[in-house]
């Protein structure tokens, strides 16, 4: 059993503490934000996450897990300290380091024996090094001792918790062997494969896991516009391709393009640490670029089937950025509903979880909806932005019989062809041939 302290109680901060509380440690969560801490300590979850509410109970039940907004005294009593907290894009696109500053700096102020501090937060390369010298700097003992070790998240949204118990592997950085062979202990339990290298290196995966994801995002996606102009379909295009072992079918969905809380400021991120250190990283610019046309390919879909959008009500299924989450951040209906009303549409929403969060992030003219089917009733056009599974099973014979004009214009793919032809709907999809 070893004394964990979680510096972001957030998406990734509270579900990997609580996993590390399931596999037998005794874990303490902090947070600076009073209501997350207030609210948690009274069973109720501040995220959306399956699963994740009956884990916490169980093993705040058990006392294995706590939550406090102390954050100095929890430091202090635990000798493996992981730092979770935020490291949005700022202002120029780099990761905004200052909330892994502000902990480094606690840290320091706290350390009252040896421990190992853990950065799990996505950041540039260096930032151990930087952690360690701040750290090092605000000791309040000159005595004691401590080491540095990069553990990067690489859990999902929507499906953390089965990430984090069953993660694929788990990357340990450290120019410490003692804090390698620790952290590496620590993971024994899931029973994951551990890969130990520099700390640097460690950083580094991070980033280029998630922009190589991002890229074949943005390559499907160009496929698929291509496959639209010469009659294939990038379904079976990716399907075909994804049965070439080197290739692998996952990330070739095309769609809208990426968006969430981890791409869009990874790849941001890395472009400018490339560009810091003397490398145009071409093919990366051009993936975001990619990226953000391809949400304008759902506004240029729902124009033409319209022949214009002023006046038109356009009722949006979906607004976070993907199912089985509450997470708006950089969600596509943050760009594409404000777009639509700009060009003269009013729109009706819906989404099952993420409304509370997207209220309080788009113009106050949308309208929300409890139900798919009330949500589109009187609409001109349907958009789907999010596949949510009660969208995907959603009751076609109602919503045609419920909209104004049978338009769908899907920028998921939810429905086959033939499923569209048979009910009568005329039918726009990314990179299939339309449906009329
Ligand atoms: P989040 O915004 O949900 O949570 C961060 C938390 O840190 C917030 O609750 C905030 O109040 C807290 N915080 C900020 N400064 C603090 C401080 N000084 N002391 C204590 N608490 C502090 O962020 P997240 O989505 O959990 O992401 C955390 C990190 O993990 C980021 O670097 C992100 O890139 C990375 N990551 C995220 C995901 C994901 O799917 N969300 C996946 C892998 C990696």
């Amino acid at each position: 059993m070893r004394k964990i302290t979680v510096i972001g109680t957030g998406y990734v901060g509270l579900v990997s503490g609580t996993c590390f509380a399931e596999i037998g440690n005794r874990v303490v969560c902090c947070d600076v934000d009073e209501t997350k801490i207030a609210k948690l300590r009274q069973g109720e979850i501040p995220i959306y996450e399956p699963g994740l509410k009956e884990l916490v109970e169980r093993n705040a039940a058990n006392e294995r897990l706590y939550f406090t907004t102390d954050v100095g005294e929890a430091i202090q009593a635990s000798d493996i300290i992981y730092i979770a907290v935020g490291t949005p894009m700022s202002e120029t696109g780099e990761a905004d380091m200052r909330y892994v500053m502000q902990a480094a700096k606690i840290i320091g102020e706290n350390l009252n024996n040896y421990k190992i501090i853990v950065n799990k937060s996505t950041v540039p390369v260096g930032t151990g090094q930087l952690v360690r010298m701040v750290v090092q700097a605000n000791k309040k003992y000159p005595w004691t001792r401590f080491d540095v070790v990069s553990n990067p998240e690489f859990l999902r949204e929507g499906s953390a918790i089965a990430d984090c118990m069953n993660m694929d592997r788990a990357v340990i950085g450290s120019d410490s062997e003692q804090a390698l062979e620790i952290i590496a202990q620590l993971h024994e339990p899931f029973g994951t494969r551990i890969f130990k290298t520099d700390l640097e290196s460690a950083e580094m995966i991070k980033y280029a896991a998630n922009t190589f994801l991002a890229t074949k995002i943005s390559f499907i996606n160009s496929i698929a516009n291509i496959c639209e102009r010469v009659g294939a379909n990038v379904m079976h295009v990716a399907e075909g391709m994804g049965l070439d072992s080197r290739i692998g079918g996952k990330f070739l969905q095309a769609g809208i393009g990426y968006g969430g809380s981890c791409f869009p400021k990874d790849t941001f991120a890395l472009a400018h640490i490339a560009d810091k250190a003397g490398y145009d990283f071409e093919l990366l610019k051009s993936v975001i670029r990619t990226n953000q046309k391809q949400r304008y390919v759902v506004m240029s879909k729902l124009r033409e089937a319209l022949g214009g959008l002023t006046g038109k009500q356009i009722a949006v299924l979906g607004l976070a950025f993907k199912p089985e989450t509450d997470d708006m951040r950089y969600a596509p209906s943050l760009t594409i509903i404000p777009e639509l009303l700009k060009q003269g549409a009013s729109v009706r929403a819906y989404d099952p979880i993420a409304v509370d969060a997207a209220r309080v992030q788009l113009p106050p003219e949308v309208h929300y909806y409890d139900h798919v089917e009330q949500t589109v009733i009187g609409c001109d056009a349907c958009v789907i932005l999010t596949e949510w599974q009660d969208i995907v099973e959603m009751d076609l014979g109602t919503i045609r019989s419920f909209l104004n004009q049978p338009i769908i214009v899907d920028g998921r793919n939810c429905f086959s062809l033939e499923a569209m032809q048979e009910h009568g709907f005329e039918y726009h999809s990314i990179g299939r041939p339309t449906i009329n």
